[in-house]
């Protein structure tokens, strides 16, 4: 169901994105009601979740449409879009091969930006070989205009970056994809915290690092 084609109908989205938000919140991925998750329709409209509902426990009728300068084509009584639309929509507006887009609060990687740490990009070889840097943005007040400003100069080159004391956003060609990349930025997040609780933290040589980085460019870029 996540791993859906470009000809998805839109119940069947509706439906991935109940299912993509039920595994986020079960992981621990997106506590409360934070995160927002969406989807590019066939038509060019991007179909949300709501604001205020947690997003393990979303109905396929409770996303809301809405158009790439935020107006709300459809919606169910009583519910307003993701306070965090703006920044969506700033993906789909740069990225055409967009499809979806899951912003996530992830435990271990958030806690790599309140502690003014990097994202550890060389310490397991699948982030070099898969994803490459996911680099972290600049300081935002959520929910304000500042949330889609900070990410603008990293849309074009990379499909995964941590806000800063905020969380995670990640997208792709469709929400397996996007869902893909936060599970594993958080794994890595976690597996380089514990390595620092038990000392040493070995790195990947920088001839490995670059063996990674030419097997990507051959294999897995877009
Ligand atoms: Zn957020």
């Amino acid at each position: 169901m996540l791993n859906f084609s470009a000809t998805i109908n839109e119940s069947d989205l509706r439906l991935a994105i109940v299912e993509c938000g039920r595994i986020a919140y079960e992981r621990h991925l997106m506590t409360s009601n934070d995160g927002n998750i969406s989807v590019r329709m066939e038509n060019g409209h991007i179909l949300i979740t709501p604001s205020g509902i947690s997003k393990g426990r979303l109905s396929p009728d409770d996303m809301l449409i809405v158009d790439l300068d935020g107006n709300i084509i459809s919606s169910k009584p009583g519910r307003k879009p993701s306070s965090e639309t703006p920044m969506h929509l700033e993906v789909y507006k740069h990225r055409e091969d967009v499809r979806a887009v899951v912003h996530a609060h992830p435990i271990f990687a958030t806690t790599l930006t309140v502690a003014d740490l990097e994202f550890p990009v060389d310490v397991l070889p699948e982030v070099l070989l898969t994803l490459g840097d996911v680099p972290t943005t600049k300081y935002a007040t959520p929910a304000s205009h500042e949330d889609a400003e900070v990410i603008r100069p990293f849309l074009k080159t990379h499909n995964a970056m941590l806000l800063r004391q905020h969380g995670s956003l990640t997208y792709g060609k469709n929400l397996d994809e996007a869902l893909v990349h936060l599970e594993r930025i958080e794994h890595v997040s976690e597996i380089y915290w514990r390595a620092k609780m038990l000392g040493e933290v070995k790195r990947v040589s920088s001839e490995a690092q670059a063996k990674l980085i030419a097997l990507r460019e051959k294999y897995f870029k877009r």
